[in-house]
């Protein structure tokens, strides 16, 4: 006995060559919303069925965008929902030594730049679905004081297989043109920070909305410029109020309750298009959480890209805008 219990709570620490690593990323920037909560169901039963590895990230590199007190708001709405992850949160913050090193190799190994242009620089640039198409304008040298750091791209396709989304190809170099990994005020960029976390963190799998699913490939690109290995990604359908905006902060999602949490995760796997039984409901959190799991299934799941929050009805949740 002595034995086996030493194994397992080894293999619960440390991850062997060939584990199943996933992780959920939220930013600070509010309260966990139906939306997120969905984010990290899906990411949570995904790494559980694996028998893999869970870890939780805090992606608190924006400090302009965060809310005080935010982070330990959503680990203790994790707790209260009966999340269990392994090992110490992370906080993206504290690796931003990682991050600074491979901006200063993208750098010396010519694959990035300094790019002066301001907002109204590119004001007549061109705009496709992932915004501002960079022209290139700094390519071959600046000499503004202030200064962002762009990536190189080039219209060599970069193509990914999402595990829900299918095959999914962008031409980075016309799509986006080559793209900030620092921005002008200094901070790293989402994009930089993400992959250079991913792989140090060993993530195999990334799950997370397919609000993101449009910067995959520019975070491919970087995998492949930094000589990282790129994990797989399943992009799981956003929660959608009734007029079909995505649930977040900004449309008013409300935060999702800490008290009688168990209708709020069973609507969050009928969000995911589990079949969870009606009864389901009268059980407590850790069968709720048994059930997930053995019943875990994607298929239903593929190819949806939104879910609106009435469509989910029948547990007694209400998500109504509380715009402030
Ligand atoms: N921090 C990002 C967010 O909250 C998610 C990043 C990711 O999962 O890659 O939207």
């Amino acid at each position: 006995v002595g034995n086996s219990l030493n194994a397992s709570s080894v293999t619960g620490t440390i991850a062997t060559a060939d584990q199943y690593v996933g992780r959920f990323a939220p930013s600070p920037t509010g309260p966990l919303h139906f939306g997120s909560l969905v984010a990290a169901v899906a990411s949570y039963l995904q790494a559980r069925a694996h028998d893999g590895r869970w870890l939780v990230r805090i992606e608190d590199i924006d400090p302009p965008r965060e809310q005080p007190g935010a982070s330990d708001l959503i680990l203790e709405a994790l707790e209260r929902y009966g999340f269990e992850w392994d090992g110490d949160v992370i906080y993206q913050s504290r690796n931003h030594a990682a991050h600074e090193a491979a901006l200063q190799r993208l750098l010396e190994d010519g694959l990035a730049y300094p790019c002066g242009c301001s907002r109204r620089d590119l004001a007549n640039a061109p705009r496709g679905p992932l915004g501002i198409i960079y022209p290139g304008t700094c390519r071959d040298g600046c000499v503004a004081r202030e200064t962002a750091i762009r990536l190189r791209t080039t219209d060599d396709p970069v193509a990914f297989v999402d595990g829900l989304q299918g095959a999914i190809t962008q031409r980075l170099e016309s799509e986006s043109g080559d793209f900030v990994i620092r921005r002008r005020d200094g901070l790293i960029a989402y994009q930089l920070a993400v992959v250079v976390d991913d792989e140090l963190q060993g993530i195999t799998e990334v799950v997370r909305g397919i609000d993101i699913i449009d910067s995959t490939p520019r975070q491919i690109w970087l995998q492949r410029l930094l000589g990282f290995r790129t994990p797989g990604y399943l992009h799981i359908p956003v929660v959608t109020h009734p007029d079909g905006d995505k649930l977040s902060k900004l449309t008013g999602a409300p935060a999702i309750p800490l008290e009688d949490v168990r209708p709020v995760l069973i609507a969050a796997l009928v969000a995911l298009q589990q079949d969870p039984p009606t009864t389901l409901a009268q059980n407590t959190l850790d069968d709720i959480w048994g059930w997930a799991r053995e019943n875990w299934n994607l298929e239903p799941l593929q190819g949806l890209t939104a879910v609106r929050v009435d469509q989910i009805a029948g547990f007694g949740l209400t998500v109504t805008p509380q715009l402030q």
